[in-house]
């Protein structure tokens, strides 16, 4: 059934001080609207719950790319397009450009924002992973303040996360400290494009003459929010890449891995899927005959 507009309510502030003082002055009442990507897909189904709407899209305090000596910080409305067509973000941290270029189609990137991509909290976002693995923060704002939660810490279930519900995201923060580092992003989904994934998997890695230093990996779809997974990173730390150590990641990850059964996959799958994207990484990262 399709949802009827006479039900909903829309205000635009204009402004991002307008925006907070709405939600501080009625917090819960307002469900922040960016690009309508998702929140307009289930009014069309008439599955939109949220009845008072607050826009945020051509809010230009809220759509920016900036760089610091530190970080790339990216505003919450920022559009995956505007994040694919950034050349200093793409060369410095390309896992995003690469992530951008994934989300729907060309017409849904020009609307898809960042924060709407996170603040839905989907299993299979496709920023997710890259974001995760470049150890991203999300910047929280209201009228209280400002305060910065690492990504990693921000879901904290399936379609939850940490906001107040005065709360909005102001922008993510990129440390730019990934130029030496190897990284790794693949998504497995039914087609090349338009296709939400199956699984997707990131991952970042120093090696020190052939010896696993550091390593991030995080996932879409292996649990019912985007995550780091910190026991396989654990299980291949200070290991040098042989047969015997992707057996053992593999091992790893499918422990660690939780993912749901859903109309896009089942949980095993999920889970077979993630460990042969996990070892393809290794590959990578060895380039070369691997001892046992
Ligand atoms: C045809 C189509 C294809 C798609 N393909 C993909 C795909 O391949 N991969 C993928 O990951 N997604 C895909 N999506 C989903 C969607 O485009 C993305 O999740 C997008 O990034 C959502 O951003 P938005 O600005 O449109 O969100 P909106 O619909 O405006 O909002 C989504 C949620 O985020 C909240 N929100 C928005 N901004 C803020 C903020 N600043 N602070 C706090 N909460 C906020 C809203 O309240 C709402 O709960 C697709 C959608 C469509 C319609």
């Amino acid at each position: 059934m399709r949802g009827n507009a006479a039900a909903h309510e829309m205000i635009a502030p204009g402004n991002l001080a307008g925006v907070l003082d709405a939600l501080a002055s009625a917090p819960g009442e307002w469900t922040p609207i960016a690009g309508g990507t998702e929140l307009m897909v289930a009014f069309s189904a008439g599955t939109l719950r949220a009845r008072k709407l607050i826009n945020l899209w051509g809010i230009p305090d809220l759509r920016f790319i900036n760089i610091t000596p530190e970080s790339f910080v990216i505003g919450a409305c920022t559009t995956f397009l505007d994040l694919r067509a950034h050349a200093a973000l793409a060369a410095e941290l390309p896992l995003v450009a690469k992530a951008s270029s994934w989300i729907g189609s060309i017409a849904n990137q020009s609307r898809a924002t960042v924060a709407g991509n996170l603040a839905n909290g989907s299993p299979a976002a496709d920023s997710a992973p890259a974001l995760l693995v470049y150890d991203a923060e999300i910047e929280l704002i209201s009228r209280q303040g400002r305060r910065r939660v690492a990504y990693d810490a921000f879901h904290t279930g399936y379609k939850t996360n940490v906001m107040t519900a005065d709360e909005l995201i102001y922008a993510v923060h990129l440390p730019r400290k990934f130029a030496g580092y190897k990284q790794y992003l693949r998504k497995v989904g039914t087609r090349r494009a338009m296709a939400i994934a199956k699984v997707a998997l990131a991952g970042t890695a120093i090696l020190t003459d052939g010896v696993i230093n550091e390593i991030r990996l995080a996932a879409a779809s292996l649990a019912p929010f985007p995550v780091r997974l910190h026991e396989t990173e654990r299980a291949l730390a200070g290991k040098s890449i042989t047969i015997d150590t992707i057996q053992c990641a593999r091992a790893a990850l499918l422990d660690e891995a939780k993912p749901i059964d859903d109309i896009r996959s089942t949980a095993e799958y999920r889970k077979c899927v993630g460990a042969n994207l996990l070892e393809e990484f290794l590959n990578e990262l060895s380039c070369g005959e691997l001892p046992r």
